[in-house]
């Protein structure tokens, strides 16, 4: 960081504070302009941590020079990071795609979408056992036998599978049947979730929240790091715009922006950012183009009957045919996509 001088400040405030940054072991760095002195502070800036520097006489401003993410930034790591999911690779050349409906509903739903997803070439299977729902009287999902039922469909076809988790008392029962957190939108900044995730070590699907700037989402990833998790996956799932015609925005720089700023994998979910399944297949094939690691799309065997989200979830033979995209978007890319089991 650097520290900015008032134009009035004296020689004396300036020793002051080279003073007390080198007592906590950090390196200064005094640059004098015409107008203003700047001070560049060298070293680890933890130990600064409960110091009021801006508050010392002279001082104008302070002004970070590194992002406060360290763990998730690519100064930290500058090559891409590749997550494992019991040998699926989320961020390598292959992309990931999870399929599956927005909430489990029954046992027959679960295993139909399951099979249906998997002949089209998904690696993982989605489906919300605790909805995080708008309103207290929506169905509120299957819980603990929703968990069940995706560990049958796990059984059945051998995708990996992944489910939201909306609460850090929630870890217990996902631990052992979960392969993937999903830590939805309306979490992005839970932090006590955050913190249990990280110290659980199990793999992350991270969302951004629908207000989330890429530096407080960053920083929110950095949470669920710092206890030692560095399986995150980020995922763009669209942002409250002015825009009505669609759920919310698909802000599809996201991934160009992502891929910049860190080293963690990003996919997209089209489905809560048009919140219409016409739209899914044309902000996929986008999203992947853009250079996304892949997708996590709602598919339902029955979309007309769907319990949530009804009318952003596509059909399998829907879902087959953006498969079939994908795969050819894939090859001029340079990338990987199995479709067909
Ligand atoms: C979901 O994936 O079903 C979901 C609720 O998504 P989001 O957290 O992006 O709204
Ligand atoms: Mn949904």
């Amino acid at each position: 960081m650097i520290i900015v001088m008032k134009p009035e400040s004296v020689e004396s405030q300036i020793q002051e504070i080279s003073k007390k940054l080198q007592s906590l072991g950090l390196g200064v760095h005094i640059s004098k302009g015409t107008q203003r002195t700047i001070i560049g502070v060298i070293g680890d800036k933890k130990a600064l941590c409960g110091i009021p520097i801006e508050l010392m006489p002279g001082v104008e401003k302070i002004v970070p020079i590194m992002e406060s993410y360290k763990l998730a930034g690519k100064t930290f790591k500058p090559e891409p990071s590749i997550i494992d999911v019991n040998g699926v690779k989320i961020g390598g050349k292959e992309l990931t795609i999870m399929a599956g409906p927005c909430s489990v509903e029954s046992r027959a739903q679960i295993m139909e979408a399951a099979l249906a997803i998997k002949k089209s070439g998904a690696q993982f299977l989605r489906g919300g056992a605790f909805k995080p729902r708008t309103s207290p009287y929506s169905f509120q999902g299957l819980e603990g036998e929703g968990i069940q039922l995706l560990k049958e469909a796990k059984e059945a076809t051998g995708l990996q599978i992944i489910s939201e988790i909306t609460s850090e008392y929630l870890v217990e029962k996902f631990i052992d049947t979960i392969d993937m957190f999903q830590i939805g939108a309306r979490n992005v900044q839970n932090f006590q979730l955050l913190r249990e995730v990280g110290r659980s070590k199990k793999p992350v699907l991270f969302k951004r929240g629908p207000a989330t700037t890429m530096d407080e989402w960053l920083n929110a990833a950095e949470y669920i790091m710092n206890e030692g998790n560095y399986n995150v996956v980020l995922c763009e799932r669209g942002i409250r715009t002015f825009e009505t015609a669609t759920r919310n925005t698909l802000d599809i720089s996201a991934v160009p922006v992502i891929k910049a700023l860190s080293h963690l994998p990003i996919i997209v979910d089209p489905s809560h950012a048009a919140g219409k399944a016409q739209y899914i297949a044309s902000l996929s094939r986008a999203s992947i183009a853009a250079g996304a690691d892949g997708l996590i799309i709602e598919v339902h065997p029955n979309p007309m009957q769907a319990l949530s989200d009804a009318a952003q979830q596509i059909t399998p033979p829907q879902f087959d045919c953006l498969c079939k995209d994908i795969s050819k978007i894939a090859e001029i890319l340079g990338r990987e996509f199995q479709y067909g089991s």
